[in-house]
């Protein structure tokens, strides 16, 4: 058994008066709108904006004059004192003014989450330095000296081959 209740605003029945309120505030979807120039005019609220700039034209001697804070209230100069009183728009322009007022910011998104790992790649490598010299030295590395004159290098084959020959034996051993 539920103990919820519906929400009386999400309720669809006529008879909560709850309802009816709020589809009333239901802000409208696109309006037709009596345009203030021409009352012969009827705009959609979507197209409000681009009318009014086409209207404007049409009507220079018209005396209206466009709100401060929202460019589709077009209201005749004499009545622009009290439109700005009781201007709907004028809101937004005093919260924007004062943030203090503005809605909480939205949470901002958590960050990347840090992997928890046991390596450091920081740390210094657990291993020494690797040496190739002496690492040839210790194995059956064929070498050879680059650039050494002819004679040099052939002592060095010398050496070597007996160097082959001392590793080959200690590993048999
Ligand atoms: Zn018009
Ligand atoms: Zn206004």
């Amino acid at each position: 058994m539920s103990t919820e209740r519906n929400d009386p605003k999400e309720s669809s029945s006529p008879s909560s008066p709850t309802a009816q309120i709020a589809v009333e505030l239901k802000p409208p979807v696109d309006t037709y709108i009596k345009c203030p120039y021409d009352a012969g005019h009827r705009i959609l609220r979507s197209r409000l904006s681009w009318h009014l700039t086409r209207c404007a034209r049409n009507h220079p001697g018209s005396n209206m004059i466009r709100c401060p804070f929202n460019t589709t209230h077009v209201v005749h100069s004499s009545d622009m004192n009290s439109h700005i009183k009781n201007c709907s728009s004028r809101i937004d322009f005093e919260r924007f003014q004062n943030p203090d007022v503005l809605p909480p910011k939205e949470p901002l998104a958590s960050p990347v989450p840090l992997v928890e790992s046991s390596e450091n790649w920081d740390d210094e490598p657990p291993v020494a330095t690797y040496d190739p010299r002496a690492y040839c030295e210790q194995n059956l590395v064929i070498r050879s000296i680059v650039g050494a004159p002819p004679a040099s290098r052939r002592v060095f084959r010398e050496l070597e081959r007996k160097r082959f020959q001392e590793i080959s034996q200690g590993k048999n051993n």
